[in-house]
């Protein structure tokens, strides 16, 4: 007797984010940015909504594309307060659980970070440690890399 044939399908989305920093006036004030999860202390604050941390908005919408549910709009829309200031944290999970329902399984991800600074490498480990806690994928089957776009 045949084992019946096992069908996978493997899928790729992808995910793309930008906020713009701001000046800080409040030079006595400790200024943090999240990226991949991370704060990290910086001289410029992000204008967004949530927490805007792009890495984690980027990969919550490569899941969601790739189960084709909508973007990270969709489910949380700066409309509606109930997001405001919110830790992406958050939408991440939400997008992981939206994939299990979908029979869905990450098996990895491999974020870029385009920004001429806060520096990503003295975080990286930090990044990765986090980026797995949150998708629950081992520590090698996540990625965090970094560039600049040369100041332009
Ligand atoms: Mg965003």
């Amino acid at each position: 007797m045949m084992a019946p044939a096992q069908t996978m399908t493997s899928r790729v989305g992808f995910g793309y984010d930008v906020h713009r920093f701001e000046e800080t006036h409040d030079t006595d004030q400790n200024t943090q940015i999240m990226l991949c999860g991370i704060a990290i202390d910086h001289d410029q604050a992000v204008i967004a909504h949530s927490d805007g941390d792009v890495g984690l908005h980027a990969l919550t919408d490569a899941i969601l594309g790739a189960i084709g549910d909508g973007d990270i709009g969709t489910h949380f829309p700066p409309s509606d307060e109930k997001w405001r200031h919110a830790s992406s944290d958050l939408f991440l999970i939400d997008a992981c659980r939206r994939l299990a329902e979908n029979s869905g399984k990450l098996v990895n991800c491999d974020i870029t970070i385009i920004a001429e600074a806060p520096k990503v490498l003295p975080h990286r480990n930090a990044m990765l440690e986090k980026l797995a806690e949150l998708t629950g994928l081992d520590q090698n089957a996540v990625s965090v890399k970094a560039t600049t776009s040369e100041g332009m």
